[in-house]
């Protein structure tokens, strides 16, 4: 029927069997692989870093990790924030996924604007404005709503899961360019850069808009782990409560391209100071020594915001999608939406020729 036309060479493998490759296995490439998964695609990630492991430069397993509304990010970016809160508020039902609804009480220091976080309000629930008696007077104005916070220690162990039960692969691999993995999958059409701060260095990305911001937080043992503490303003502060660890993580700091992995006890102290200034009937002013203990994990930022964009090259196509700094998180699983729509796209043309 109609004209036939001649499969061209260069697609050996038919278009089902062909993975996508991506590359970097932190919370943006296995919540894209979930994802992916999930609509039928074969997935291999390669990755340095996988599920579970524990490295500085393995942000994914640091994060708070809180979901809070960005300032200062377009309505599109707003958008991938609103689709990470459905889908991990689906999530929430499963105590496996480490993800937990908890009360919020967000106080500013100042009136908000059109460009700050209020616009958060169309995504949580319950979201209301205290009355001032319900806040410290030196605050312009509060919010009281439900977000949702990930104990990265079980989501990441938990995707990782999904993803091999889904039939996706890990290959733990260090590559110092992505034409390594060019070379390693030549079948493959879509390659996704989800490297987070190691797109600074691959040869053939040299991205100089990355870099390290490191965080230093307090984990506090604590059974009074349900309500999250947010300062908004000068003096960024929160106590993002962890109820499947049993305790709270106060912080925080962002500390531009120091790497340190050595704990700097100052900052414990102040970040102490903070937290107990916040919430008090939560964070003593001396917490017992055996009740605390350390986080550090160096973000991936880039200046100008992260990067989701497709680049065809020849007959590959290349999704970039890293530099979420501290909101890999709470931009995870609209960013894995996102690239699913990019992936459907650039295979529709590859197959519909
Ligand atoms: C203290 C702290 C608190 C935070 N709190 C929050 C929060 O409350 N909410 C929130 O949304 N976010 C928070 N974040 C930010 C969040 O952790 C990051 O934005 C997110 O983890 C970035 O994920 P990623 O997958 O891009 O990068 P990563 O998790 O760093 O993963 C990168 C992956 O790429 C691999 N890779 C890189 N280069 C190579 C290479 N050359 N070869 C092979 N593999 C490579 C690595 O091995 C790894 O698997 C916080 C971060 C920190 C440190």
């Amino acid at each position: 029927m109609g004209e036939s036309r001649q499969a061209p060479s260069a697609f050996p493998v038919p278009f089902a069997q062909r993975p996508v490759i991506i590359l970097g296995a932190g919370i943006i490439g296995c919540a894209a692989a979930r994802q992916l998964l999930l609509q039928g695609f074969s997935v291999v990630l390669v990755a340095e870093f996988l599920p579970g492991d524990q490295d500085i430069y393995y942000a994914s397993a640091w994060a708070g990790a809180v979901w809070h509304a960005a300032a200062g990010i377009t309505p599109d970016q707003r958008y991938l924030q609103a689709v990470t809160h459905r889908v991990m508020l689906r999530m929430a039902q499963d105590p496996d996924s480490g993800v937990s609804i908890v009360d919020a009480r967000e106080y500013l220091e100042q009136e908000p604007t059109s460009t700050s976080s209020i616009w958060g309000n169309t995504v949580v629930s319950k979201f209301r404005e205290m009355r001032p008696e319900e806040y410290p007077s030196n605050f312009a104005c509060a919010w009281a709503y439900e977000t949702l916070v990930t104990d990265p220690t079980r989501h990441m162990p938990y995707l990782g899961r999904q993803i091999q039960a889904l039939g996706g692969r890990f290959i733990r691999q260090r590559v110092g360019a992505l034409q390594e993995l060019y070379d390693m999958f030549p079948d493959s059409r879509v390659f996704i850069n989800a490297s987070g701060l190691g797109s600074k260095t691959l040869a053939d990305v040299q991205d100089d808009l990355c870099f390290p911001e490191r965080g230093q937080n307090v984990f506090l043992r604590t059974q009074q782990c349900n309500t999250m503490y947010f300062r908004n303003g000068q003096e960024y502060t929160y106590v993002i409560p962890r109820p499947f660890s049993q305790g709270v993580v106060l912080g925080g700091v962002k500390q531009q391209d120091n790497l340190s992995p050595v704990v700097d006890l100052d900052i414990t102290r102040d970040e102490i100071a903070r937290a107990h200034r916040l919430a008090p009937e939560i964070v003593p002013a001396h917490p017992p020594e055996d009740a605390i203990s350390h986080i550090i994990g160096i973000r991936p930022s880039r200046k100008g915001g992260f990067r989701l964009d497709s680049q065809s090259q020849g007959s590959r196509t290349l999704l970039s999608a890293y530099g979420f700094g501290g909101g890999g998180y709470a931009f995870s699983y609209g960013i894995a939406d996102a690239l699913v729509k990019m992936v459907e796209r650039t295979e529709r043309e590859h197959v519909i020729l």
